[in-house]
């Protein structure tokens, strides 16, 4: 049976029905040329106000968020976004701001790109930044580009290959190929960590830079890594941080300061922004002082009082239109300066305190494969006891049942039944005690009713679904699920 609400917005129309809304004051009237005038209305749904209220809160419920339970995602996790930075991203000064305005007329908006600039520089211990690129793979390309435009500069132009450890992130090998190296692929320790043999044995005069994650994505730091910057540096490489979750080094370590020639950060993970579906996102790209003439324009410097839009002297240029996504550095800005220099180092301390604290209360009963500390996320290989073969899939999708959003599952490959857990900084103990109970729960039944777990979820809008259809073929109109075909 079709739900009332199982419905688009448009379907809900009918002639004449109305909602009202005050218009807002003060705009000012513009008279757009007739050939730019619409000649026939636009076609909108005709609704009440009833209609359009209850279709939006029913459509909000059937998603699960942040904003509805606990989210314990590993690596791409939203880490802390206090809903004041999302008021503040939206003040008109900033939100209406053309990108063609002159500079003089946007002073506010270049000294918060300016000041980002250097705060990200003292966080991560690099010379500069460019806040153009608008993701994470954004500013990945925005880095390998730099490596490929500084070998040419040296003309060192055999350097095609870039070494990625197989527990890298998915975009980090994409990022390389696409802007044009070929990927060479070393296998990492037990623990996701550089195996430092495998690392000699690939560098060559042809490798033009490391790609690498640290703390790694089993939640790991790299503790040689000083000896594997030295590695790559004296065979003419250079180090990429990929910093799109700096969440547990965060005042505590610096890449830089780790031998990092480059790296980007995620705005829209570590500071601030919700993100979500592909966007909105922002990854500025930093470097140390041998590439700043590379960096993607625009730059801000700062003259006396005022501020000014730069280009780089040999810039890769512009990867994304205009100044970034301001919306994304103004939210960082504010989270920056609300903590300080004195309180950041909090937000490294508690991540690693909370993920600590769940994998210490579940090990017992999931596996474990990488003992000790970790940092602000580890995981977990499955069940313990996988007698009744009950697998990472369906603890995730049982999980759901509880009204907890599953973590990451099957990532990093390095393990068959990786459950990657990231509770991030901001959740109470509370929390973190109901989400090791459910989890313990779950556990509990998979030995004593397993089909209900194999079986799962049995409580949500939709059940479990063909993930692979889902992904190839996704149907994205209601219609096409309700007429069976
Ligand atoms: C999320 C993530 C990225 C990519 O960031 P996007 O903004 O999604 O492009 C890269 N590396 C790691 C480790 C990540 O978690």
């Amino acid at each position: 049976m079709k739900r009332l609400y199982d419905t688009l917005i448009f379907d809900l129309s009918k002639k004449g029905r109305i909602g009202y809304q005050y218009k807002e004051k003060n705009l000012d009237e513009v008279n757009l040329p007739s050939d730019l005038l619409r000649s026939t209305p636009a076609s909108l749904p005709e609704v009440s106000e009833f209609d359009v209220v209850r279709h939006y809160t029913n459509v909000s419920q059937k998603n699960f968020g942040v904003e509805t339970g606990f989210y314990p995602l590993g690596s791409c996790t939203m880490k802390y976004n206090p809903k004041i930075n999302d008021e503040l991203a939206t003040i008109k000064g900033f939100a209406n701001i053309h990108p063609l305005q002159p500079e003089h007329t946007m002073q506010g908006l270049l000294q918060i790109y300016y000041e980002t600039q250097e705060m990200l520089s003292k966080i991560s211990g690099l010379k500069a930044y460019s806040l153009n690129p608008f993701a994470g793979a954004h500013g990945e390309l925005a880095g390998l580009m730099i490596i490929k435009a500084y070998h040419q500069k040296n003309k060192d132009e055999k350097r095609t290959k870039i070494i990625v450890p197989d527990s890298a992130h998915g975009t980090n090998p994409a990022s390389a190929t696409v802007c044009g190296f070929d990927v060479v692929e070393i296998k990492s320790n037990l623990d996701g960590t550089v195996n430092v043999e495998a690392l000699k044995a690939v560098l060559s005069d042809e490798i033009a830079g490391l790609m690498l994650t640290n703390p790694n994505t089993a939640g790991v730091f790299e503790k040689d890594i000083l000896e594997i910057s030295k590695l790559v540096h004296e065979a003419g490489g250079l180090l990429y941080y990929d910093g799109a979750n700096l969440n547990a080094l965060l005042g505590h370590a610096k890449p830089g300061d780790m031998g990092f020639d480059i790296t980007h950060i995620n705005l829209h993970k570590t500071f601030s922004t919700p993100h979500g579906g592909g966007g909105p996102g922002s990854g500025p790209v930093g470097v140390c002082e041998k590439l700043v003439e590379f960096l993607p324009n625009p730059i801000v410097t700062k003259k006396g009082d005022t501020y000014h839009l730069e280009l780089a002297k040999d810039s890769i240029g512009n990867l994304g239109m205009f100044y970034g996504n301001a919306s994304v550095y103004l939210r960082a800005y504010v989270y920056l300066r609300t903590l300080g220099k004195e309180n950041i180092k909090d937000v490294g301390s508690l991540a690693v305190l909370n993920a600590n604290y769940i994998k210490e209360s579940l090990k017992d009963i999931f596996e474990l494969p990488i003992e000790g500390n970790c940092m602000h996320e580890f995981v977990f290989d499955g069940l313990k006891d996988i007698s009744t073969g009950v697998k990472t899939l369906d603890i995730a999708k049982r999980l759901l049942d509880y009204g907890y959003h599953a973590p990451t599952i099957y990532f990093p490959l390095i393990f068959h039944q990786s459950m990657m857990i990231e509770p991030t900084e901001v959740e109470s103990k509370d929390t973190l005690d109901g989400f090791i109970d459910i989890m313990r729960t779950v556990a509990k039944e998979a030995i004593e009713n397993p089909e209900l777990v194999k079986t799962a979820p049995h409580t949500t809008i939709v059940r479990r679904l063909d993930e692979v259809k889902a992904v190839k073929q996704p149907i994205l109109k209601y219609k096409d699920i309700n007429s069976n075909n």
